[in-house]
Formats: structure tokens, C-alpha cells, sequence
């Protein structure tokens, strides 16, 4: 007997016909001997939907009650779906996020699961119940609801998997797996068979959003055997996400387009020890995520820092860069939020050298300037205009015969 959790996005519980589809799906799974969990996500665009009216209500609403309402959309889903598998005659029960024992932190809007308290789930799984869960929500210790952030409901799904060592966490969405780079953007991008946690983490961390990025990482914490496929296609194998994958010569493995970026810049710094530490340290303080960093050389007792935060953190970032600017004697703050990251991934960059070459090489022949760049192991990322975006994963895409 295998338990195997699968999770449906909203594209796949979109309308009846789509909920079918995966009440099938999930029934299939069932009467082939298994025990099946599966998360749902919000149907279609509930969750944009669900923004916009609280936007219409108030443009400040409390982070609490946006949680209390964005937690309803994946509520939707879990008994329309219950309803559809009840429909086909078998046993089945939904449980929203609390239900299900999710625990998280006490921060709303991006909280981070804690624990789940799996006792309910089991005794649902005991009883041959198929459980279906509202994915992207918890509670939190003042019982609040708390919801997990954009694109959450790939994370529940994998938390259950390492809560309960399910043999399979299975991501069901609108395309037959990861892609080389965006399908939408690039149409001859091709379906990978497999890719690292390691690669996949730095793709979704660089906005590859098929998989919620918290979710590759739990899934590498806790080896859970991931995998993402197509609810429409749901007899073509997926794309496996994997500890190792086997040896290729392909340099990269895919890019990734971020349009969710703001660039600011602090021009003439004093150029002295600690300054630098005076800014980020006051970034922090004010819980704004700091990506990319660029200090130009000293010239003349001063120097210029740069960084990227999410369009998110824009209005925090740019009131604590005007108080330092005020209080260093910095004499500029220029502000841009029309930016990119385009991303390079691939563990093959490792052992190449080059790669940086080729990817500067394609942008510069194509025009498109580059204002900011930063690496990591297995990760180029150049920060570009957001109107040479697409064009410059395509681009790329090309250069690396992907
Ligand atoms: P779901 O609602 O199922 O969670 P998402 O919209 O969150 O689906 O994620 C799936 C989408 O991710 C695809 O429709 C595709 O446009 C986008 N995407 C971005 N990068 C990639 C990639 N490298 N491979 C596949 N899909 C990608
Ligand atoms: N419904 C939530 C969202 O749209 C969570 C999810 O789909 O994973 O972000
Ligand atoms: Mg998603």
C-alpha cells in the first residue's frame, strides 16, 4: 500500500469539467491500491479575484483578515471536489488548512509551516477515506489563519509528503512538466525528464513558478520523490525533481524571467569602512529582502551601492535608502521598478567555463544592456530593461541550443 499526495493548481479545478477530470485522476490513483492526499489550490483566478475586492473595500486591509479571505478560495475547491469524488462513489472527506494540522508561524501573508499534526489526516487514511486538503493555508498560535504565500499550495502539498513519508508527491498543472524555460514565453522550450532540488530551487527562487520555491526546499530537506505533470494531460510522464540526475553534456539546464524587481541606487556614498553595513543592516531591521548587490570602486571619497528588492519591499526600501542617504551625507537615491532578472541554471556550469561569456555574448548582439549581474554556483542572473525581457530569454534560450 503506497500513499502517494497529489496536488491540483487552479488551471486544473478551474471549472465542473476540469474538477472531474481530476476527481478521475484522484480516483484512478485510489483504486489502484493507494492511499491519496490531494492538496487543491484556488479555481482559476479566485485568489487575484479575492485581492481585487478587498482592494474595492480598503486600500489597507489588515494582513489577518486577507488571510481570513484568501484562505476561502482553496476552500472552494476542496469540497467541490470532495463533492465530484462522491459523485464517483467513493469514500472522501476535505479538510481545510487547520483541520489538516498545519501549524505555522505567526506571520501573516508568506508563513512558514511549523509542524503538522498529522493524527487527523492518519485517521482519515485509516478509515480508506481519500482526503482532500485546502492548500496554501494554516493556522498559527493565536489560532489565527494564516495563508503561505503565492503559489503556497505546492508547499502543503510537499509538507504532507515528509509528514507522513508518502511515497510520491505528484504536482499536477497546466504544462507536462518543468520546461526548459517558460513554455508561454519561449514555444520551442522542451520538457526536461529530470532535474536536481538543487537547480530547481535556484529556477523557482528566479521565477520559474511552476514550483513554489519553499517547496523544492523542503522537498531536498525531507527527500520527498517529487514530481510535476499535467492534470490534462495526465498519462504523459512529468518532469522528476530529484537529489542527482543522471550525467548530461548540457551546460544549463534552464532560465527564468523575474519581472518582480525594483533597482535602487544610492549615488556618492562616503567611501568609509562600515557604511555599507549601515544601509543593509537598516534593510533588514525593516524585514526588506535585499537580492542583488553592486558597490561601484571608490572615486573620489565616494562610491555608489546598488540593490534589488521585490516590487513588494519597494516603498520600505526606498524610505530607509532616503534616511540613510540623509544621514551619510549620500547625495542621490535613483529609483527604477521597469526591471527584469533573467536567470541562467544549470549544475553543468560548474565544470564549463564560459557560460558567463555565452550569455553576456547572446545579450550584447541582441542589444540589450545589462545594468546589473550577479552568480552563484550553479546561477547567472543579469538584472535588464523589463521591455527586452522576453526577448532576452529567447535569446539566451538559443544561444544554449536548449
Ligand atoms: P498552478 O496553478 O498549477 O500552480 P502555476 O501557474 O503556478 O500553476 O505554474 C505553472 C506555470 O508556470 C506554467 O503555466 C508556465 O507558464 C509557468 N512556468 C514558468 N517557468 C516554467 C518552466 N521552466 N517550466 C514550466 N512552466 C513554467
Ligand atoms: N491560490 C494561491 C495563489 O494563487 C495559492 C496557490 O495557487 O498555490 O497564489
Ligand atoms: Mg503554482
Amino acid at each position: 500500500m503506497n500513499l502517494i499526495v497529489q496536488k491540483f493548481g487552479g488551471t486544473s479545478v478551474a471549472n465542473v469539467e476540469r474538477i472531474r477530470n481530476v476527481a478521475q485522476i484522484i480516483t484512478d490513483t485510489y483504486e489502484r491500491g493507494n492511499d491519496v492526499i490531494a492538496v487543491v489550490s484556488a479555481q482559476g483566478d479566485t485568489t487575484d479575484d479575492l485581492i481585487k475586492k478587498a482592494a474595492e473595500i480598503t486600500s489597507k486591509p489588515s494582513s489577518r483578515e486577507m488571510d481570513v479571505l484568501l484562505s476561502t478560495g482553496e476552500q472552494i475547491s476542496m469540497s467541490l471536489l470532495a463533492m465530484a469524488i462522491e459523485e464517483l462513489g467513493y469514500p472522501v472527506i476535505s479538510l481545510s488548512g487547520w483541520q489538516a494540522g498545519f501549524l505555522t508561524e505567526a506571520t501573516h501573508g508568506n508563513a512558514r509551516i511549523k509542524k503538522i499534526n498529522t493524527e487527523r489526516l492518519q485517521n482519515e487514511l485509516d478509515k480508506k477515506n481519500i482526503v482532500i486538503v485546502a492548500g496554501f493555508q494554516g493556522i498559527n498560535r493565536y489560532d489565527d489563519i494564516t495563508t503561505l504565500g503565492r503559489g503556497g499550495s505546492d508547499t502543503s502539498a510537499v509538507a504532507i509528503a515528509a509528514a507522513l513519508k508518502a511515497d510520491k508527491c505528484e504536482i499536477y498543472t497546466d504544462v507536462d512538466g518543468v520546461y526548459t524555460t517558460d513554455p508561454r514565453i519561449v514555444p520551442n522550450a522542451h520538457k526536461l525528464d529530470e532535474i536536481t532540488y538543487d537547480e530547481m530551487l535556484e529556477l523557482a527562487t528566479c521565477g520559474a513558478n511552476v514550483l513554489h520555491n519553499r517547496s523544492v526546499e523542503m522537498a531536498k530537506k525531507y527527500s520527498v520523490k517529487l514530481e510535476v505533470r499535467s492534470s490534462i494531460n495526465s498519462d504523459v510522464p512529468g518532469t522528476e525533481v530529484k537529489e542527482v540526475c543522471k550525467v548530461e553534456k548540457m551546460l544549463i539546464k534552464g532560465v527564468a524571467m523575474d519581472n518582480d524587481v525594483a533597482r535602487i541606487s544610492v549615488l556618492e556614498v562616503p567611501n568609509q569602512p562600515g557604511i555599507a553595513f549601515k544601509l543593509f543592516s537598516a534593510l533588514a531591521a525593516e524585514k526588506v529582502n535585499v537580492d542583488i548587490i553592486l558597490q561601484s570602486v571608490g572615486r573620489n571619497g565616494t562610491k555608489d551601492i546598488s540593490f534589488t528588492v521585490s516590487t513588494a519591499h519597494k516603498q520600505q526600501a526606498l524610505k530607509v535608502s532616503e534616511e540613510f542617504k540623509e544621514i551619510v551625507g549620500a547625495k542621490e537615491i535613483v529609483f527604477k521598478d521597469n526591471v527584469s532578472k533573467v536567470s541562467i541554471v544549470g549544475a553543468g556550469m560548474l565544470s564549463n567555463p564560459g557560460v558567463a561569456a555565452k550569455m553576456f555574448e547572446a545579450l550584447g548582439e541582441s542589444n540589450i544592456n545589462i545594468s546589473m549581474i550577479s552568480t552563484s554556483e550553479i546561477k547567472i542572473s543579469v538584472l535588464i530593461d523589463q521591455d527586452q525581457a522576453k526577448r532576452a530569454v529567447n535569446v539566451i534560450h538559443d544561444a544554449f541550443a536548449l
